[in-house]
């Protein structure tokens, strides 16, 4: 049987508008699925939205709809957003499905049962926003350290989850597993939070309607942060596909926001254990998008529409930039000059040139047809040996995901690919050597083969397109990893020359 993967994103929340920084993120998981299934892997790759709370009530009320119809538009919303930026998800839950109440319902049952859960009153500071409450000392003069507005002092009837029951087990887990959490820098903040202490939390809510009933005592909601959680395994067939489930299950890496690493890092775990469920893999916060220093945010008034860029840049233009330009575990800053220069010497210059120069030689030199390699040179082994430097590099990178760098490595060979031009002059070959001529030809041909399958899990559109320039039949998701080998066309390929891949963005 194949290996599988499973990756996921954070759910989006119902009431946000999509940014650039969703887009970010989502991209992120879909690079990584797309990249192991070019390895062979049985990939899973689910994002979907979070629908419950009373924010959400609230909004959806205030524009004279149901929760449910408003949630239906906003999830059409977010589908045409991903399918526009070629996001290759497996699936897209949504917390208001039967497939996933239940679910949440079965978990809860488990926990209650286990006698985890009990009964209290809950007093304290509450963002409505964030849909949290927050202790004295976490507010900043008095106010929502994230929303910078005045929280509610609130005393309700609450259900508690006896997190307190899982504080040396979690900190021993995430001690001895390096990987569980990262960057470090993330698993350094958790563990700090963990030796602090952790208090039972608060589960559910009773002063509104939109959201799901608890099992043990139908007048209280579940909270929106455990509900959501929980979509990670509904997602997958926990309860309703046993097989699926246990294929799937457990996630190999939860992508999400470094914001909300304590909800994924110390209360769902703690969840898992108290439900008898395997932990994920891996939990990996990256870093946050942002314009001249300050965060993306709707009170900002800075958000980005992701189709708007893609109208400028191509959907390939955008995922180049945000996967190049900006580390994925740190923060990184989002500007339309630097996507305009990015775009103009990596692709229209770097690739595009370098496909557009091989293509018309091959046409011009040998009337389009791929010719066959004669003898080799010292130049032709280096050239293939940045190939294999690149794949290992590739390998590297994506295992810690970090896609500028896997990116980089790939315009090594780009690089390399170019100078080999310069260097052989294939122009004064045609009048002195023809059948060294050939082998130059061939090899930039080979060259830039490898290149559209290293290219595809980034550049997915890209890379079809100068597969068919190429002239190869098959389309390039066909191949895996192990046609990205040095092997030589084959015979008989006739490359179609066709339009600009990456047309030049001019610059005022
Ligand atoms: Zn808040």
């Amino acid at each position: 049987m194949k290996k599988k993967f499973y990756v996921t994103t954070a759910i989006v929340y119902a009431n946000a508008i999509p940014h650039i920084g969703y887009a970010n993120e989502v991209l992120a998981a879909d690079v990584i699925a797309r990249y192991k299934r070019l390895c062979g892997f049985d990939t899973f790759f689910l994002t979907g939205m979070d629908e419950h709370s009373s924010n959400v009530q609230q909004k959806a009320l205030s524009m004279g709809l149901d929760p449910k119809k408003y949630c239906d538009q906003m999830a059409d919303v977010y589908k045409d957003v991903w399918k526009r930026l070629n996001i290759s998800y497996d699936d897209f839950i949504r917390t208001s499905q039967e497939r996933h109440i239940q679910v949440v319902q079965k978990i809860l049952r488990k926990i209650y049962d286990k006698g985890e859960i009990y009964k209290g009153f809950y007093e304290g500071w509450y963002c409505t926003s964030c849909e949290a409450f927050y202790l004295e000392s976490d507010l900043k003069e008095g106010k929502c350290p994230v929303h910078k507005i005045d929280p509610k002092w609130l005393k309700e009837e609450n259900y508690f989850f006896r997190l307190s029951n899982y504080q040396d087990k979690l900190l021993e887990i995430i001690e001895n597993n390096p990987e569980f959490i990262q960057p470090n820098v993330r698993r350094n903040e958790i563990i700090n939070i963990i030796k602090g202490g952790l208090k039972d939390i608060s589960i559910s809510r009773s002063t509104f309607t939109w959201g799901i009933p608890c099992p043990f005592d139908e007048k209280h909601v579940v909270y929106v942060w455990v509900d959501a959680l929980i979509n990670y395994v509904s997602g997958v067939g926990f309860v309703l596909d046993k097989k699926k489930f246990k294929h799937f299950w457990p996630a190999d890496v939860h992508i999400i926001g470094k914001d909300i690493t304590r909800f994924h890092c110390i209360i769902w775990p703690a969840m898992l254990m108290s439900a008898g469920l395997e932990l994920p893999r891996k939990i990996f916060g990256h870093g946050f998008l942002k314009i001249q220093g300050e965060k993306i945010s709707k009170t900002k008034g800075n958000i980005i529409d992701p189709l708007m860029l893609i109208d400028e840049f191509g959907v390939d233009g955008l995922r180049y930039f945000l996967l190049r330009h900006i580390p994925f575990d740190t923060d990184g800053d989002f500007s339309l000059e630097a996507m305009k220069y990015r775009f103009n010497s990596d692709l229209a210059n770097d690739l595009g040139n370098l496909l557009n120069r091989s293509l018309a030689m091959c046409e011009k030199y040998f009337n389009a047809e791929v010719p066959e390699p004669g003898e080799e040179l010292q130049i032709d082994k280096d050239l293939k040996g940045q190939v294999d430097i690149t794949c290992g590099k590739l390998d590297e990178y994506m295992a810690r995901l970090s896609f500028n760098q896997a990116l980089a490595s790939i315009w090594e060979l780009i690089n390399k690919a170019n100078k080999y031009i310069d260097t052989t002059a294939p122009w004064k070959l045609f009048k002195e050597d023809k059948q060294r001529l050939a082998t130059v030809i061939h090899n930039l041909i080979e060259t830039l083969r490898i290149i559209s399958i290293f290219i595809l899990p980034f550049m997915p559109g890209a890379a079809q397109k100068m597969w068919q320039q190429l002239g190869l039949k098959e389309p390039v998701t066909k191949q895996t990893i192990k046609d990205a080998t040095w092997q030589g066309i084959g015979k008989n390929v006739r490359i179609r020359k066709d339009k600009i891949l990456f047309p030049r963005i001019e610059v005022e």
